[in-house]
């Protein structure tokens, strides 16, 4: 292949701070569960007089978004104005930062072709801004709430660094992760919590120049932005292989039809009309806010495949442990708190993973320190694997403590003398079995093994068994 896609990415994050970005209207994450126009107030109904004032609180997950994707944070930017007729803009312009954004240029590296290369990719500028409200089409009407109206989004705008739908793809499942990881915001693509916005352009992968751009827009899954890609490219490269020219033009993904369609054209491209929102002063940031917020700031994605890579993961552990933003805080907890790293991934892959999936469930079946109590008896021997998988099955489907399971069970920790005593009357009872290995058979030790196991009525841990009679026989 010949051509090659040039891919950047415009993608907008909803942060979860209590209140809006300029008033103290509530800052909705579920629309669909609240009553439309129930968060507003005059601000950001844009009436006249309600006056823009920045709150605190989003203002530091943008620094901490910036901070986490490694940007530079200016201690000054700026807000302006960008104007536009909508009816879901009640003010007739958005507030953004055009000329000096709050987080610039930095680069993010992520994991991509399933954990076997990183790829670095440019970012321009990560900066604040206020959504519009929300259109709502049906039976032939159009309805606006106007509770998103004022909440706070970070626009993410990257170089087009990309070279194919899987890059874009690996990047924003890092994006997303960093943004929970911190608890920025949900960014969840359905619900409208993170929105991309893909330019797309084609060229030989010889050319140095760039050919025109297209920008794509309205994709709400990981899987409907890889098609709207593969979709673009293969329609511009016919168009160039077949003497046209591609138009610079603003296109709409439908997915269930899977195509685009044109959405604005050159031609009729907005004037945005930039310029200071006077009602705002420059927004200074000092170092004592910024050192403040880098505290929080969690380990990244690559940060925790970096170390799964070295710890020999295979990729359907990471997946597993990455899967589920909850599974991977869990992981991380544990494996800091000294436990052996693939002895987590192994439990977590086996009791809660395996768990969710039958059950089809998203949420964790037992609590933190539960499953921590059940690891911890394992790992000291207290517990053996059998009985591990008991007590997780039945803290998981009825809910009980480990304790009580392993009480009711009577789990007794069989102590390693008891074990050593039937050890020795197996031995003794099996003088030819002794025999026959000392020539060299070592499939009686399996018997043997199986004898002690019987008398310990399944208490003792085989391996321990094992142990214990290569040592007597010595
Ligand atoms: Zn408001
Ligand atoms: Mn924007």
């Amino acid at each position: 292949m010949e051509w090659e896609p040039i891919i950047g990415l415009e993608v907008h994050i909803k942060l979860n701070s209590p209140n809006k970005l300029f008033c103290k209207c509530k800052n909705t994450q579920e629309f669909e569960q609240t009553s439309p126009n129930t968060h507003v107030c005059p601000t950001c109904m844009g009436q006249p007089g309600g006056l823009p004032q920045v709150n605190m609180e989003p203002l530091k997950k943008g620094i901490l978004l910036g901070l986490a994707l490694g940007c530079q944070i200016n201690h000054k930017s700026l807000f302006d104005r960008k104007s536009y007729f909508y009816p879901d803009l009640p003010m007739g312009y958005q507030i953004t930062q055009e000329k000096l954004p709050l987080n610039v240029e930095w680069e993010v590296e992520f994991w991509t072709d399933d954990y076997t290369t990183k790829k670095k990719v440019r970012i321009n500028n990560a900066h604040l801004e206020a959504d519009a409200g929300k259109m709502i089409h049906e039976d032939g009407k159009a309805y606006i709430d106007y509770n998103r109206s004022g909440t706070p989004l970070v626009e993410i705008v990257t170089y087009p660094d990309f070279r194919s739908a899987d890059e874009v793809v690996d990047f924003l499942k890092e994006l997303q992760r960093r943004v929970k990881y911190n608890n920025i915001g949900y960014a969840d693509l359905e619900k409208g919590q993170m929105r991309v916005d893909v330019n797309i352009s084609v060229r030989k992968k010889w050319e140095d120049q760039y050919r025109t751009r297209v920008e794509v827009k309205n994709m709400n899954s990981f899987g409907a932005i890889k098609r709207a890609i593969e979709y673009e490219f293969k329609r511009q490269v016919e168009i160039w292989q077949n003497g046209g020219e591609v138009d610079q033009e603003t296109r709409w993904w439908d997915d269930g039809a899977g195509q685009s369609y044109v959405m604005r054209s050159k031609e009729n491209a907005l004037d945005y009309r930039y310029f200071p929102d006077p009602d705002l002063p420059p927004l200074v940031v000092e170092q004592t806010l910024i050192d403040e917020v880098a505290k929080s700031l969690a380990k990244s994605g690559t940060q925790r495949i970096d170390e799964m890579v070295d710890w020999w993961f295979n990729k359907e552990y990471i997946n597993a442990i990455l899967g589920n933003f909850e599974i991977s805080d869990l992981f991380d907890s544990l494996v800091s708190e000294g436990f052996e790293p693939k002895f987590v991934a192994k439990w977590i892959m086996n009791a809660i993973i395996r768990f969710m999936k039958q059950n089809q469930t998203s949420e964790l079946p037992f609590d933190l320190e539960d499953f921590k109590e059940v690891l911890k008896l394992l790992r000291d021997g207290k517990l053996l694997e059998s009985q591990a998988k008991i007590v997780f099955f039945e803290m998981a489907s009825e809910g009980k403590e480990p304790q009580q399971i392993i009480e009711e069970k009577g789990f007794k920790p069989v102590d390693q003398g008891e074990i050593l005593g039937w050890v020795q009357e197996v031995l003794q009872a099996n003088p030819q079995a002794i025999e026959q290995f000392k020539q060299g058979d070592q499939k009686v030790i399996g018997f043997l093994i199986w004898q002690v196991m019987k008398k310990s009525q399944g208490k003792a841990d085989p391996k321990l068994v094992r142990e214990l009679i290569l040592k007597e026989i010595g």
